[in-house]
């Protein structure tokens, strides 16, 4: 919990020095990144199974399999690859992974993708005004 915290709080300092924030927006906006970062780690079952087959098949629309250890995840951290002592860009090398493939399922690429595009929209109507 308090890792996420920790975490949540580092990308919230950022947010912080690109736009001005209260310290409650500040607070509320890691609060909501805290609870987002948890919910996208999830336990490793012990029963999964190794992914066997196309590890570019291992993404998926909602899920990604850890190569390794097989649990589905919706991303594919670099702390769960710290586990089986493998960086990212390691862990693609491995697997014949595309440099530069994002190790998340597909509809949260999206989901990041869609969020910058309408940060930047919000940016520019700022600067606008
Ligand atoms: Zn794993």
């Amino acid at each position: 919990m308090d890792d996420f915290m920790s975490k949540a709080l580092e990308i919230a300092k950022a947010q912080a020095s690109v736009r001005v924030m209260s310290a409650e927006e500040i607070l509320n906006y890691a609060k909501s990144l805290a609870s987002g970062l948890q919910n996208v780690t999830e336990p490793v079952p012990a029963d999964a199974q190794a992914f066997h087959g196309d590890p570019k098949k291992s993404i998926r629309e909602s899920s990604v399999t850890c190569l390794v250890c097989g649990a589905k995840v919706k991303v594919l951290t670099s702390r769960h690859l710290e586990k089986h002592g493998l960086t990212p860009d390691a862990y693609r090398v491995k697997f014949g992974l595309k440099k530069g493939t994002p190790l998340s399922c597909k509809s949260r690429v999206k989901e990041c993708q869609e969020r910058m595009q309408k940060m930047r929209l919000w940016e520019r109507k700022k600067k606008a005004s």
